[in-house]
């Protein structure tokens, strides 16, 4: 590892492996910090992802696949169930990741590109120059070295402390952090290639069930639950624990994991003097679903992009990286999580029985595509006192 680089990369997920790559191409020397002993492992993901949205980074590649989805059903609290079928398939339906290969995979093409790679790598503070951020203390083989770095990409994932450390406010309310539990469960009969979501406040308080097919009968079965529900004797994995009990009885849990997700507003700006945050650790999922795998590869590639320019320009302060944050702000992706920020707020809101009439009135559709835009135009369309509503919340919450 050597002392100086053009810019460390602190974090191996994907959006740390977009950003080492990226940048690695555009000629910078870079180099790229994971704290775990292996990339990819443990997986805390359910690891759906869009075919489309992936496709904007790479042609998928059947060994980091491992299933194709072609359709999904939302359960609602009544029972009542809303298919969408092969032919709306849009963004929200593709692959189910293998993310032990998958995560591996980016940052292989990372090393590739000429990025240094170290695991069992930790930051453990940033370095500071006149207010800048100029690098981290890095944990590695049992010494503890400072690297300095033009630039610092904060990939640091959902528990990020980097950004932290600088001196920015990177808290999650609770409420708006789902606090997640799943099995990858075996023995199960399920449909191989359509995922499913639960809803319901005796299901999985402001948050949801899904099941995501991993083979013919084994799939990654889990829950998301706001963190102001969750309790003793009422956590994620109760709830989780209750519905794997009620519909597969004879499922075999052969993997649990527990995580998180925060499903609130992005950070306020996510670049400093010297800093750029990405990812999970800009808190970029999406507030709706969760999902934050495309997000955190888009957000990784804009960086390392946007780095290398201001490194070549001599000019690595706040106002030149700002163009990163702009760029994802006016991104496609950024404007569907102010959307649906407040589309999130308020269908927590909503009690079973709203629920239900809502899931009801989309029940017999046809959506030209399925993906969540589509659904909360056609939901507003059948319910047109939800635009209100949605407007109303959208004055109060911004
Ligand atoms: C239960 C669950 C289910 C999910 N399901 C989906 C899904 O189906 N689809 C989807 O799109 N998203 C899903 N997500 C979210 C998705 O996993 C994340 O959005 C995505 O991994 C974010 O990528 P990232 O690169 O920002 O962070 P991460 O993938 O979390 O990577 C961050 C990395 O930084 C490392 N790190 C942290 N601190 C340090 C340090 N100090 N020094 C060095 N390294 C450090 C970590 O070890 C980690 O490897 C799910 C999340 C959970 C918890």
């Amino acid at each position: 590892m050597k002392q100086e680089y053009d810019i460390l990369v602190i974090g191996g997920g994907p959006g740390g492996a977009l950003a080492a790559k990226t940048a690695a191409l555009a000629g910078c020397s870079v180099c790229l910090i994971e704290k775990r002993p292996a990339i990819g492992v443990p997986v805390r993901c359910a690891e759906g992802v869009g075919e489309e949205l992936l496709r904007e980074f790479c042609e998928p590649d059947p060994k980091w696949i491992s299933a194709k989805i072609d359709g999904a059903r939302i359960v609602a609290p009544d029972g009542t169930t809303l298919d969408l079928k092969p032919e709306m398939a849009g963004n929200e339906v593709g692959f189910i990741l293998d993310r032990k290969v998958f995560d591996r995979e980016l940052v292989w093409q990372a090393a590739e590109a000429g990025a240094d790679v170290f695991v069992k790598a930790r930051a453990v503070d940033a370095i500071m120059q006149r207010g800048a951020v100029a690098g981290a203390k890095v944990e590695y083989g049992g010494v503890q070295r400072d690297v300095r770095a033009k630039v610092v990409i904060a990939a640091d994932g959902v528990e990020s402390k980097f950004a932290r450390w600088c001196g920015i406010d990177t808290t999650v309310p609770m409420r708006e952090l789902e606090t997640c539990a799943q099995y990858v469960l075996s023995n199960i009969d399920i449909d191989p290639h359509k995922t499913v979501f639960y809803l319901g406040t005796e299901i999985a308080p402001e948050g949801y069930v899904w099941i995501f097919p991993k083979g013919e009968r084994t799939a990654n079965v889990g829950i998301g639950i706001s963190g102001r529900k969750s309790g003793d004797g009422h956590r994620a994995r109760d709830y989780l624990d209750a519905f794997v009990r009620d519909r597969f009885p004879g499922g075999k849990k052969t993997e649990l994991i527990i995580g998180g997700v925060s499903v609130c507003k992005p950070l306020e700006s996510t670049v400093a003097d010297g800093l750029i945050i990405v990812g999970d650790a800009a808190r970029v999922s999406d507030p709706i679903t969760g999902g934050g795998i495309y997000n955190a590869m888009l957000t990784g590639k804009l960086a390392g992009q946007v780095a290398a320019e201001c490194i070549a320009a001599g000019d690595t302060r706040k106002a030149a990286l700002a163009k990163y944050d702009l760029l994802w702000r006016e991104s496609r992706m950024g404007k569907a999580i102010a959307r649906n920020h407040a589309v999130k707020e308020f269908f927590i809101t909503l009690d079973d029985r709203k629920l239900n009439d809502l899931l009801s009135s989309v029940k017999n559709i046809n959506l030209d595509e399925f993906s969540t835009l589509t659904l909360i135009k056609e939901l507003i369309k059948r319910n047109p006192r939800l635009l209100l509503e949605l407007r109303t919340l959208q004055k109060i919450i911004s």
